[in-house]
């Protein structure tokens, strides 16, 4: 019998550029720069999805909603997070649990990370519980240090569903 739980990992970075808001977890965040991206440019939920995907070795989100694409041009990333949840449900799975860091000096994500966290619990069918979402900085060091753009990683549990496999 094969295992009923599978890992995964994911890691996405997305650089400042012109704007006044960056989208994080789903939310938007007021801020001095925006995010360049194709998309919303959402690290956070890039890193879920490729950590979802990883979990039943997919890919990537970049295989499966290429950027240049104009579809996607734009696109609020909830959309791929729910996308990517549901290639899971199609093949027996669901989420178990996800954890997550997002790491930038600015802006301040602590006050978002609730809201966050009961948004992508919601994309996910999963209870909030199962989400865990932490902000740290890099001590002014590296590429995040210089607030040169944000980084997020994550990591995802999956669970075969009852009656699967
Ligand atoms: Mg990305």
């Amino acid at each position: 019998m094969t295992s009923p739980f599978r890992i995964g990992t994911g890691y996405d970075v997305h650089a400042f550029g012109p704007g006044e808001h960056v989208v994080i977890g789903g939310v938007t965040i007021p801020h001095t720069s925006g995010l360049v991206a194709h998309s919303d440019g959402d690290v956070l939920i890039h890193a879920l999805c490729d950590a979802l995907l990883g979990a039943l070795a997919l890919g990537d989100i970049g295989r499966h909603f290429p950027p240049g694409e104009a579809r996607w041009a734009g696109v609020d990333s909830r959309e791929l997070l729910r996308a990517v949840v549901a290639m899971l449900h199609a093949r027996g799975w669901r989420v178990g649990n996800v954890d997550a860091v997002v790491i930038c000096e600015r802006p301040k994500l602590l006050p978002h990370v609730d809201t966050m966290r009961q948004r992508l619990a919601t994309d996910m069918a999963v209870d909030p519980d199962g989400v865990g979402i932490k902000a740290t900085t890099s001590e002014k060091l590296g590429f995040t240090g210089r607030s040169e753009g944000i980084a997020a990683q994550a990591v995802a549990l999956v669970v075969r569903r009852e009656g699967q496999g």
